[in-house]
């Protein structure tokens, strides 16, 4: 059958679908523009609604009126420790336990180089081939710092298990693929990593706010993760990193910076370390930055975790079954996997015009992403984004694909930021 001869789509069943959906009334907590479908998430989260005042709050406030002040005042030494305690639960990680501060590579840096003194006799650090770059870039530079008595083993993800030997100190992990958005089995790997001798150290970026993780329960060693992708948190917001609590006491953070000092304003000559997570934290934190993740978090406060993975997985299963159905012999395969509890909460698609796609699909105000070499990625945040949304977002690639406007010269050109 030619694309073309298929029935129209019906847009009354996701209205059904949005109208039934418990979780819709939290689309009203975000600002987005009027008319747009947003399906990029899972690079830049959307803006609370209650983001600009409570900046403008910070800034005019907390730093125009309190000045110094109120880093007492208004809780700007503790802030680390206060939005941590906010992550807990969506972690599910032990209190006490979650610091936000630094980047994601930066965290990732300070709890790998931690994870290989605890396994000071272990080689290897354990990887797959398709791991989110950064990751392995961090890894690349502390193995070279350590004098080539490390390396960097990669492998194919179906793999990973049978390359769990005794001579692997860490396993480090993307939990959702960002290319692919396939899930790994994080309590499976874990439990192997750990019978074999060797710790687990997650990154979960893309998994922090539409997956229940339960890193405590499931004994992950460490963990690290963006709060600018589901979580909200707006560009470049500082990340988390998660640390067990059986190893917070035994761990020496490689970036000694006077926050994680015992005594950060006794100003003493020589460091001596926090007690706990603390230790972790290095300089000054971007207070401007870290506000902007607090009402972000607060969207979180009475949400059920379950729910929201219950609704990513009908919107990615939504998406799925739309493509095939729609996008059928239009030279687009669906790259994620099928099986609900392998994939994160976005949809991949690959097309061997997978940027102009992009372009033209943005142009008609549906926002996803590109990512090389050929993959068109949508993201479903359950807490904003419509089953209408799905639909419009495949009609659009649907028209386009048939209309051939991917082809127009202005959507040829590569971006720096993609
Ligand atoms: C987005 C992402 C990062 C980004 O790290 P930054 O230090 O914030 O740039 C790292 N790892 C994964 C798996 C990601 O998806």
């Amino acid at each position: 059958m030619q694309p073309q001869a298929k029935t129209p789509f019906d847009p009354a069943e996701a209205r059904v679908l949005d109208a039934s959906d418990p979780l819709a009334p939290m689309r009203n907590r975000f600002d987005l523009p009027e008319g747009l479908i947003y399906l990029d998430g899972n690079s830049l989260g959307a803006m609370p609604a209650a983001t600009p005042a409570h900046l403008a709050q910070v800034v005019k406030q907390q730093w125009g009126e309190g000045l110094v002040r109120s880093w007492n005042a208004a809780g700007w030494f503790e802030l680390s420790r206060r939005l941590g305690e906010r992550l807990v639960p969506i972690l599910g990680a032990a209190p006490d336990s979650v610091r936000v501060c630094d980047s994601t590579s930066i965290n990732l840096y300070k709890l790998l180089a931690c994870a290989l003194q605890l396994a000071p006799d272990r080689p290897v650090i354990l990887t797959e081939h398709g791991s989110f770059p950064t990751d392995s870039y961090i890894a690349q530079g502390l193995i070279d710092q350590t004098g080539g008595r490390r390396r960097l083993k990669r492998v194919a993800a179906d793999e990973l298990l049978a390359a769990l030997d005794r001579s692997v100190a860490v396993l480090m992990l993307s939990h959702v693929d960002y290319r692919s958005g396939a899930m790994q089995d994080l309590a499976q790997l874990t439990q192997a990593a750990h019978a074999a001798g060797a710790l687990v150290l997650w990154d979960v970026s893309h998994s922090a706010g539409v997956v229940p993780l339960d890193l405590f329960r499931h004994a992950v060693d460490f963990a690290a993760g963006c709060t600018y992708k589901y979580l909200n948190g707006g560009p470049g917001a500082p990340a988390f990193l998660y640390v067990a609590p059986v190893h917070q006491s035994r761990i020496a953070t490689p970036l000694r910076g006077w926050f994680g000092h015992a005594r950060p304003f006794a100003f003493e000559p020589d460091y001596a370390p926090a007690k706990g997570i603390d230790r972790l934290l290095c300089g000054t934190p971007p207070i401007l930055s870290m506000a902007a993740i607090e009402p972000a978090l607060e969207l979180w406060r009475d949400l059920d975790l379950a729910a929201v993975r219950a609704k990513s997985v009908r919107l990615t299963e939504r998406f799925i079954a739309l493509a095939d159905r729609e996008l059928s012999g239009l030279g687009v395969d669906c790259v994620t996997p099928r099986e609900a509890h392998k994939r994160g909460s976005q949809v991949c698609l690959s097309h061997a015009r997978a940027w102009p796609l992009i372009q033209a699909l943005i142009a008609r105000g549906v926002i996803g992403d590109f990512r090389e070499p050929d993959i068109l990625r949508f993201g479903c945040a359950p807490l904003y984004t419509r089953f209408a949304d799905i639909d419009r977002a495949i009609l659009s690639l649907r028209e386009i694909l048939l209309g051939g406007d991917w082809s127009r010269a202005e959507f040829q050109q590569r971006k720096e930021v993609t």
